[in-house]
């Protein structure tokens, strides 16, 4: 496949032409479309329509609509074909089906995964293949960096998805992505059918992939291979042997007895398949895997369907984008370009996207760009009130049901002395089963940016003489961010360790009403500085606790000395109207400077 690989200007665009959504006798399919749409379809008169479907059997009037299983019918007399109506707007990307021409396309290795009850043998019969085959990239015994690998057997390709557990399928299929071309469904032969076993078939049935059963663990004294069968063909799944169509192995997939033969029908069933792509295109595929590396910035796993990745190519993936760094494959070498159904490692991505995303290659950085802001967008308005975050108050509980207690924490502050400091104190907290995971510690005020981090990673902020404004606020209220805000190292040391043990006392927490831009100082000889300020939002109480916020940080705190409305001292002032503040102890207030101010309250612990 490689070898046809042409130069970079040569592979095709993934943004659909006028002449690929347009081809000649081609009729473009969409849902709900009436007798008229496809007599208009095929440019003849809407009663030629009428009367072919009387022939077939179908009485319809011309605003009726018709099933596409009708429309092929119809097309067959009509000698048009029947194409998918094709999407063109790119921010709707991961939606374009390519209608690629016959003679573009190029045969390509299956992918497959591997599903089944827990313990029935997944892990091993995937080390089984990988040690006794010869991996693509060299020979044998390679450590695997990434979720997926490329076997040879007798010259072909295959290649195996390996991503811990049904989730990362489940997830995808859930997205709509579909990484598999083929399942393997194993069934350990003395257990039998199990729940996730069905949950598998279920899958696999739902994502039309074809499945191939094997039955595992035939070295075992208790295996029965024909209860497995019997079992089996309850949920449709007929062997050969027994007159159905559904391919059976009976492997060991620790002997690795009929191991070869199972990869022998992943390759019949591949030819009889006949899955194809086209290289000579700009990738489009699926994450597979995707994390924060500390060093490398956001790295994903990609599985190329169609097209070629290369270097440099400029992608989006999900509602990220960003310009291929660098690649490499599972045995960590570096590597040029990725055909269709090989999975690389990439680095160069803004930020870190979710398995099962899309991702596309596109021709120009700027339209990649604004796709991947008109998609976080649209994601966040779809995501509006759903809470999958993590707060320090019910990290404990949260933890209860997890096997690995991690707490990820995003650090913003003021130096880059305290971050520093703050990070490796963090670090060095040690509370038996858990561990902390700094994602991200920069200087810099809490952004949007860092909220949306923290929501997609499930991870807390802490801001360290850093303040949110009320926007980031209420980004990080809406979806339940939780950002913890000091001043004194030890502090946050203290509240994470209590999270950690589950000892934490929320009992006061600083709620902030309001807050207050200075737009005048007024010097009054005996009292000091006074600010003439605007409300921006919420309320400020006389009894506050103020903040001195200037572009974004914290400069002072402490109480308020006075709250006036004109000459008249008052107990609070609201958002629109003007005030003037007097702050205690402090008497460098600043025009453009920001007053907050808040509250103790009591918060009752969840
Ligand atoms: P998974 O949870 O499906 O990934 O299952 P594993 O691959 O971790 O296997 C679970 C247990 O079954 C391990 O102890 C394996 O050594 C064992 N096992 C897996 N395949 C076979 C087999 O073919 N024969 C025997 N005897 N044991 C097996």
């Amino acid at each position: 496949m490689a070898k046809n690989i042409k130069k970079q200007d040569e592979r095709k665009s993934n943004i659909p032409t006028e002449q690929e959504t347009t081809k000649e006798n081609t009729l473009y399919y969409e849902e709900g479309m009436t007798v008229q749409d496809v007599a208009d379809g095929f440019e003849v008169a809407v009663t030629e329509v009428i009367k072919k479907l009387m022939g077939l059997g179908v009485m319809a009037s011309k605003t009726q609509s018709i099933d596409r299983e009708t429309i092929e019918l119809l097309a067959l007399e009509f000698e048009y074909t029947v194409a998918d109506k094709q999407v063109t707007d790119v921010t709707r990307f991961d939606e374009i089906k390519i209608d690629e021409d016959e003679e573009d396309l190029e045969e390509r290795p299956p992918v497959v995964t591997i599903m089944g009850h827990v313990d029935h043998g997944k892990t091993t019969l995937l080390d089984t293949i990988r040690n006794t085959t010869v991996t693509a990239g060299e020979a044998g015994g390679i450590t695997q960096h990434i979720g997926a690998y490329q076997v040879i057997k007798n010259g072909k390709k295959i290649t195996f998805i390996d991503t811990p557990g049904h989730a990362a399928f489940t997830e995808m299929r859930a997205r709509g992505a579909k990484a598999t071309d083929i399942t393997i469904l194993m069934v350990a032969a003395d257990d039998g059918v199990m729940p996730q076993t069905i949950e598998a078939i279920d899958h696999a049935k739902a994502a039309e992939v074809p499945i191939i059963v094997a039955v595992n663990k035939i070295d075992m004294p208790g295996a029965n291979t024909e209860r497995v069968m019997q079992q089996l063909s309850e949920y449709n799944l007929l062997s050969e042997d027994w007159g159905g169509d559904t391919i059976f192995c009976n492997i060991s997939a620790l002997t690795g007895e009929g191991v070869e033969n199972l990869l022998e029908m992943i390759q019949l069933t591949a030819e009889i398949e006949q899955f194809k792509a086209n290289p000579n295109r700009l990738a489009s595929g699926i994450v597979i895997e995707s994390e924060l590396d500390k060093g490398r910035g956001p790295v994903a796993t990609l599985l190329v369907k169609n097209g070629t990745l290369k270097v440099g190519d400029i992608l989006v993936a999900g509602d990220t984008y960003g310009k291929v760094r660098a690649m490499e494959d599972e045995t960590g070498e570096t590597l040029e370009t990725v055909p269709p159904s090989k999975a690389a490692e990439i680095t160069g991505l803004h930020e870190v996207p979710l398995a099962g995303d899309s991702f596309m290659v596109f021709e120009d950085e700027k339209q990649a760009r604004q796709v991947s802001e008109k998609r976080t967008h649209r994601t966040w308005q779809d995501e509006k009130g759903v809470n999958q975050a993590v707060t320090l108050d019910a990290l404990f509980d949260s933890f209860k049901d997890e096997d690995l207690k991690e707490l990820r924490i995003i650090i913003k502050g003021d130096t880059h002395g305290s971050i520093e400091a703050l990070k490796a104190s963090l670090e060095k907290i040690e509370v038996e089963g858990t561990t902390i995971d700094v994602i991200r510690a920069s200087v810099g005020t809490i952004s949007e940016t860092d909220v949306t981090l923290a929501y997609a990673s499930g991870a807390i902020i802490i801001g360290f003489n850093v303040r949110p404004n009320a926007a980031v606020r209420d980004t990080a209220k809406e979806k339940g961010v939780d950002i913890r805000l000091y001043n004194i190292i030890y502090k946050a040391l203290e509240e994470i360790k209590m999270a950690l043990t589950g000892m934490l006392d929320p009992i006061f927490e600083e709620v902030v009403t309001g807050e207050a831009e200075v737009r005048d100082i007024f010097k009054v000889s005996k009292l000091g500085t006074i600010g003439g300020c605007y409300v921006t939002n919420g309320v400020i109480n006389r009894d506050s606790l103020v903040r001195v916020l200037r572009d974004g940080v914290v400069v002072f705190e402490g109480e308020m000395a006075s709250l006036k409305r004109f000459k008249d001292d008052v107990k609070s002032v609201r958002e629109g109207f003007e005030c003037g503040i007097r702050i205690d102890k402090f008497n460098d207030i600043k025009v453009g400077d920001v007053i907050e101010a808040s509250i103790e309250k009591e918060i009752p612990r969840q």
